[in-house]
Parts: structure tokens; C-alpha cells; sequence
């Protein structure tokens, strides 16, 4: 991704300057006119005159400020009205902390001053107060008095700055942008660079956004004849099958800015964020018609309403929701915007989004098949240094359920184990290594596992592959491994067919070998281990829906309580009665019971094949077809290759 801009104005950071300003003229202000003294200043006379106010009783204080040899000096009611006194200063009339002192006056040395001041109270029977003081320095008092304000104001406009910045920025600089949407603009100066040609396979979704491209770069031609363009359309598929590609794609093709984010960005903690989001979103894109805006993951707000009422903490999705209904069928035809939006999950979206006007065409992007893997990997390799004669199709064979994505990580991966190991060039076991790695994480050669458990873990995966292998409907193994790795302790890997149907005896055969791993370890230790969880997980999931989904138990018969629509109004409750439910339960559990105990007659009947393909994985730790093969001979109903369907 290259470099994006925010496009967001610095309107705001002027009226709050200006409130800042305000507020600091007014501080200023105050400390003016409240205290007052360093301007208005005391009248200054000499120590003589002081002396000689002390004795006629006119003075009522004389404050002392030592380090300074300043006295400041406090005039009694009376004495303010006589005639000598009219050239002192006025005493403030706003009422203050501090009295205003009317006269100040400089003493030589302060002991001989209070000396002397003391015996002129002293003579003259005086009520004159005396006070000391030690710093008075007016100024730098009142520098001090506005540090906080200066505190403050320099924090606000630091986060100022943060947030008008943009970009950057911890969650403290997002405080004040928090309306704004969070899309990410790629426009004229940041272009999209992507095309079709980036896309591969996907043919059919191509060819749908194809029109929207059209649209884009050529709207008068559709306009012109009084014809409605659509204003949305939902790219439905699994993570990673290439939505936000596409999207970016249609951008690419016809050459318009792409506003790109994700469903949950609308949604935070604050009430009407998300909505002011939209809001804000749409205006950008429309002042920059024709454009595309791409909301990935829109099911974080166009779930269905209505549901999970419970929580209440929908309101605001609600919210956001409408929002985007609003703006979707606010701007006309001749707007020029276009709204794509991904999910991969169609059936939990309101219908209301679906409606005409809004996301009226749903455009499915499914997990690519042989072929589409072949062409994405032949996308992805272009930038790699490649060995030659590197077989592209075996590559595709040995992917069979990875997405887009899973692949480009595949020959990414592949590039980086290959200069791990010094290659000067990318071969065919990088990437099965790669592979391996992707799908099963990172190989943990050091995992300290006692002999024993070894031994358990090698019968487990040997059971697998032996079911798997006796089995005509359980998908052909490719390899075994007792190489812990990720979270497991060894591995089966098969190739399984791409079948579009499935039929009962096909599930009930993937069962039986999903559970031969356990069945191995009952037959052999007559022990069973806790090792068996996700087979068994695996296994119950299976079951289940064949019995509440697809209709494929008799004692159920054909019925589903699957909702495709995800709206159903049970909620947390059931859709079927508390008998129903017990005999669901009972049916599961006796459909992997016979399994179970099929898987445990085949081995019991092969133990000693189970057993030799144990020893040969406890000695190699990783085998192939080959090596089971030379166990068991030539797999009777081993086929060709799946053919893909030709489009
Ligand atoms: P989604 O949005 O469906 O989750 P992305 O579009 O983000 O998936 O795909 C992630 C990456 O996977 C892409 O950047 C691209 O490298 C790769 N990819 C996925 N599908 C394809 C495809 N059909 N052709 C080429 N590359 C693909
Ligand atoms: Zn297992």
C-alpha cells in the first residue's frame, strides 16, 4: 500500500485559537486590574515625611519589606480626607486581599529604622500596626500568578497541534477527529495502481464489476438513454479470496479515487460517532465524484437490526446503520458514487441493505479452484526468482482450500525459507515447506516429548492413515508427520476432493478417519488420550449438521433448522421442542458411535500393517503416499485428479 493522505481540512484549529486568545486576554486582564499595584503605584515620599505622618496618627500600618528596604505605608479613614494627604495614592475601591498601600518610602538600615520607628510609636502612644514582609517582587508575583493558565494553555495547544496533524497520533491526538471518518483515500496522487490484471481468476466477478468500471469512466453513456447505475454492490466471499482487491481493482481500472476502511472504524464508544462518520465519508467521496468508497467487513454494522435485543448495545450500530441507508438513498443517480462493501457473511446482513437502490447486486468471490489457484500462484511468482521448470500445476494440486491470500503467503514464505537456506533460487520444496508451514505453523523440532508419548502420537497418525487409506470416500493422504508443530503433536495431511455435493457416505467415511487416530490408540494401548480433541471437535461438528442441517438422519427425516436469513426470531432459544432436542443429541452421538467402532474393526482387522506404518513413521517421522503403498499396495479406488470445471 502506498502512501495515503487524510483529507481532512484545518478549519477547526482557527475558532479555537481565537477562544484561547480570548481566554488569556482575560487572565491578563484580571491580574491588571485585580492587583493592580505594579501600575498604580504608591506615592513615594522620603523617611522624613513618613516620620512626621507617624506622629500626627495619620498612619494605621507600615509594612516592612526587608530584603528590599521598602516600607509600604497604610494611611488611617480619617487621614485620607485631610488636605496634605489628597496626592497619595487612592485606595482600590475594588475590595482585594492585599490593601492598596497609599505611600512607600526607602529606609536606610533596617535595624536603626525599626529602632526608631519603634520609639516613635513608643512616645507618642501610637495604635500604628507593624507588619514584616520578606519578597515582594510585584512582577515576578504576577509572572507566577499565571503559570497554571500558562500550563494550561500550552496542553491545549500541544493536543491541538496532535490532532490537527492528522496521521500520526495516539488515541490522544483522535480525540477531537472523532466525527471524521477514517478512510483511507487513494486518489489522483496516491493511484491506485492495481488492475484486472493483478486480479486473478475470479472471472465471474470480474466481468460483473466490469460494468461499474464502465459506469465510472463513461457515465453519460448510461445516463444518457434514462438508465438508473447502481449505487452499491456487495462482494460476498471467504477472508482472503481477493474483495479488497477487486475493489481497489474497479478504482485502478477506471482511474477514480478509492476511499478505502473497514466496517468496525464507524463503530467506537462514543454515541453517534459512527453516523457522523457516514455522514462525513459520503461528503468526502462526493466532492471528489466519480469516486468509489469501499467498506470492508460491513457486517460489523449492517447486521440485522432487531436482533440480540438483549444486549442493548446495538443502539448505536442502529444508528450508524441508518446512516448509511440514508446517505445510500439520499444521493441521486447522477452522483457518481459508488459504494462497494465486503462481508463473507451474506446471510447475517439486514435485508435492508439489500434493497433496491442500495447493495442490489450481490457479487459472490469464492475460494479459488485448481485452476484459479494455478493463475493466482502464476500472479503471485511473477516477482520471485524461480527454479526453473518449476511445475505451477502441481503447486495448485497441493493447495487445494487456500484462498488468495493463503497463496500469496505461500510464495512469500517459499522466497523467505529459500535465502534462509542460502538458495540462490526459490525450488518446488521450498514451497511445499511453505505450505506445511502455513498450515500447520512452525515445525518445533526441540518440543520435548517423552519416547512414549512419541510412540502414542505415531500410532494416532497411523491410524488416520490407515482408515483414510481402506476408506473409498475419505480423501487421499498425501503425507504423515510426527514432527510436532503449531499446537499439534503430528499431522495427517490429505488431499481432499473439491466436491461441490456431498453425499452421506463420503461424510460418514471422513468421520470414520477422523476418528481412526483415537480408534489406533484404543486397539494398540487399549488406552485413549486427551490428544484426540480436534478430530473429536472436528468429528461432533460434522454430525451435527448432518442431523439439524442437512437433513440426512432418518430418525430427524428432511427437515433443517438452519435460517439462511439469520434473522430468525428464536434468538437464544431453540427452534424445535425439548424431545426434538433429545433426540438430536442421541442421533449425533450414535452416528459417531458407529463410526468409532468402524474405524476400531478396520484396524483391529490391519493391526499389523497399523503397526508396521508406525514403526517406519517412529523411524522417518515424515512419510508419503509412497511409503504407505509399499504397506498396503496400490489404493484400490484411487481415481485421477478431480477435474475442474471448465467455465
Ligand atoms: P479479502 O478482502 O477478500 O479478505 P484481499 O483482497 O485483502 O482479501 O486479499 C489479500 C491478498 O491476497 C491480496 O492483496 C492479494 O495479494 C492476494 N489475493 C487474493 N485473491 C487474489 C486473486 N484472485 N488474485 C491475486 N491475488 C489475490
Ligand atoms: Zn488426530
Amino acid at each position: 500500500m502506498s502512501d495515503n493522505k487524510k483529507p481532512n481540512t484545518n478549519k477547526p484549529k482557527f475558532n479555537a485559537y481565537w477562544i484561547y486568545g480570548i481566554v488569556i486576554a482575560i487572565f491578563i486582564g484580571m491580574q491588571l486590574f485585580g492587583g493592580g499595584s505594579s501600575f498604580n503605584e504608591a506615592k513615594p515620599i522620603t523617611e522624613n515625611q513618613f516620620l512626621d505622618y507617624l506622629r500626627s496618627g495619620d498612619v494605621k500600618t507600615v509594612e516592612i519589606i526587608r530584603n528590599t528596604h521598602i516600607a509600604e505605608v497604610f494611611l488611617t479613614q480619617e487621614a485620607l480626607n485631610k488636605e496634605v494627604h489628597k496626592g497619595a495614592r487612592k485606595t482600590s475601591i475594588i475590595p482585594s486581599s492585599t490593601e492598596t498601600a497609599n505611600y512607600k518610602f526607602e529606609f536606610g538600615d533596617q535595624q536603626n529604622f525599626e529602632d526608631l520607628l519603634n520609639l516613635t510609636i513608643k512616645e507618642n502612644s501610637l495604635t500604628t500596626e507593624k507588619k514584616f514582609e520578606t519578597e515582594n517582587n510585584l512582577w515576578g508575583e504576577f509572572l507566577l500568578s499565571l503559570l497554571p493558565f500558562v500550563l494550561i494553555i500550552g496542553v491545549w495547544i500541544y493536543i491541538m497541534r496532535r490532532m490537527s496533524s492528522g496521521g500520526g497520533g495516539g488515541p490522544g491526538g483522535q480525540i477531537f477527529n472523532i466525527g471524521k471518518s477514517k478512510a483511507k483515500l487513494f486518489d489522483e496522487n496516491t493511484e491506485v495502481k492495481t488492475t484486472f490484471k493483478d486480479v486473478a481468476g475470479l472471472e465471474g466477478a470480474k466481468e460483473e464489476v466490469q460494468e461499474i468500471v464502465d459506469f465510472l469512466k463513461n457515465p453519460e453513456k448510461y445516463t444518457s438513454l434514462g438508465g438508473k447505475i447502481p449505487k452499491g454492490a456487495l462482494l460476498v466471499g471467504s477472508p482472503g479470496t481477493g474483495k479488497t482487491l477487486l475493489a481497489k481493482a474497479v478504482a485502478g481500472e477506471a482511474k477514480v479515487p478509492f476511499f478505502s476502511l473497514s466496517g468496525s472504524d464507524f463503530v467506537e464508544m462514543f454515541v453517534g460517532v459512527g453516523a457522523s462518520r457516514v455522514r462525513d465519508l459520503f461528503k468526502q467521496a462526493k466532492e471528489k465524484s466519480p469516486s468509489i468508497i469501499f467498506i470492508d467487513e460491513i457486517d460489523a454494522i449492517g447486521r440485522a437490526r432487531g436482533k440480540n435485543a438483549m444486549s442493548g448495545s446495538n443502539d448505536e450500530r442502529e444508528n450508524t446503520l441508518n446512516q448509511l441507508l440514508t446517505e445510500m438513498d439520499g444521493f441521486g443517480t447522477n452522483t457518481n458514487v459508488i459504494v462497494l462493501a465486503a462481508t463473507n457473511r451474506a446471510d447475517i446482513l439486514d435485508k435492508a441493505l439489500m434493497r433496491a437502490g442500495r447493495f442490489d447486486r450481490q457479487i459472490f468471490v469464492d475460494l479459488p479452484d485448481v485452476r484459479e489457484r494455478k493463475e493466482i500462484f502464476e500472479v503471485h511468482l511473477r516477482p520471485l526468482k524461480k527454479a526453473d521448470g518449476l511445475d505451477i500445476d502441481f503447486l495448485a494440486k497441493q493447495t487445494p482450500g487456500f484462498s488468495g491470500a493463503d497463496i500469496a503467503n505461500v510464495c512469500n514464505e517459499a522466497a523467505l525459507i529459500a535465502a534462509r537456506n542460502g538458495k540462490k533460487e526459490v525450488d518446488k520444496q521450498d514451497f511445499l515447506d511453505a505450505v506445511d508451514r502455513i498450515v500447520g505453523g512452525l515445525e518445533k523440532k526441540n518440543k520435548i516429548i517423552t519416547p512414549s508419548e512419541k510412540r502414542a502420537v505415531a500410532f494416532h497418525e497411523a491410524g488416520h492413515a490407515t482408515v483414510s487409506w481402506m476408506l473409498e470416500h475419505a480423501a487421499p493422504l498425501v503425507k504423515v508427520t510426527i514432527v510436532p508443530r503449531g499446537q499439534s503433536l503430528g499431522a495427517a495431511w490429505y488431499l481432499p476432493e473439491e466436491r461441490l455435493i456431498v453425499r452421506p457416505e463420503q461424510m460418514l467415511d471422513e468421520m470414520c478417519a477422523a476418528l481412526g487416530g483415537r480408534a489406533a490408540e484404543k486397539v494398540i494401548f487399549d488406552k485413549i488420550s486427551t490428544g484426540a480433541l480436534s478430530d473429536l471437535e472436528k468429528v461432533t461438528k460434522q454430525a451435527r449438521a448432518m442431523v439439524t442441517v442437512y437433513g440426512l438422519s432418518d430418525k430427524i427425516g428432511n427437515l433443517t433448522y438452519y435460517d439462511s436469513s439469520g434473522q430468525s426470531e428464536y434468538g437464544f432459544t431453540k427452534p424445535y421442542s425439548e424431545e426434538t432436542a433429545i433426540l438430536i443429541d442421541k442421533e449425533i452421538s450414535a452416528i459417531i458411535e458407529k463410526q468409532y467402532q468402524r474405524a476400531i474393526k478396520l484396524l483391529e482387522a490391519n493391526k499389523d500393517k497399523l503397526t508396521e506404518l508406525a514403526e517406519v513413521l517412529l523411524d522417518k517421522e515424515v512419510i508419503f503416499k509412497d511409503n504407505l503403498e509399499k504397506i498396503f499396495g496400490k489404493r484400490p479406488f484411487e481415481k485421477e485428479e478431480p477435474i475442474s470445471t471448465v467455465k
